[in-house]
């Protein structure tokens, strides 16, 4: 076995979503291939709000594989353009939450796809200002290392 199956079971048993991709939990698929699965979120923020999974278990971000995130991206504008021409939203936020500081709420990777439109009630999460210009050179250089 390679050091990265280790690291990376396909299925975690006790994971809402590989429960979902097994068809052990119900869930409303909208689209698959052979890496991903879409389905519609349960709490959805905006009418259309869906989810793309990977099948591979992976926890968040941080742990995904290459392959998987881009087949998740892929899978997301697909899923986009599906809906740009059934849904007709003016646009759409594809978002994803690493950390349970971050929101993350279910630790299976996933990235949400939120048709929007300018009159629906959703609001950014924080208040634009300008940074202190010394602050962001100073934590650009720490993340450069
Ligand atoms: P996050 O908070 O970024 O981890 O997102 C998890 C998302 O999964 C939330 O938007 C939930 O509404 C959604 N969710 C939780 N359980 C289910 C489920 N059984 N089927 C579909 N969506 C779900
Ligand atoms: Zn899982």
């Amino acid at each position: 076995m390679s050091e990265l199956e280790g690291a990376h079971p396909e299925t975690d048993p006790d994971c809402l979503f590989c429960k979902i991709v097994a068809g052990d939990l119900p869930g409303e698929i909208i689209d698959s291939d052979l890496k991903t699965v879409a389905f519609m979120d349960i709490n959805p923020a905006t009418p259309g709000h869906a989810l793309v999974i990977p099948r591979a278990h992976a926890a968040d971000l941080k742990e995904i594989s290459d392959d998987d995130l881009a087949a998740c991206s892929i899978a997301a504008r697909r899923l986009a353009l599906r809906m740009e021409e059934t849904l007709d939203p003016e646009g759409f936020n594809v978002l994803n939450s690493c950390g349970s500081a971050a929101w993350q709420t279910v630790f299976h990777f996933h990235l949400h796809v939120v048709p929007r439109n300018s009159d629906d009630p959703l609001k950014l999460p924080w208040i634009p200002q300008p940074g202190d210009p010394e602050e962001i050179k100073a934590t650009a250089a720490r993340i450069r290392g």
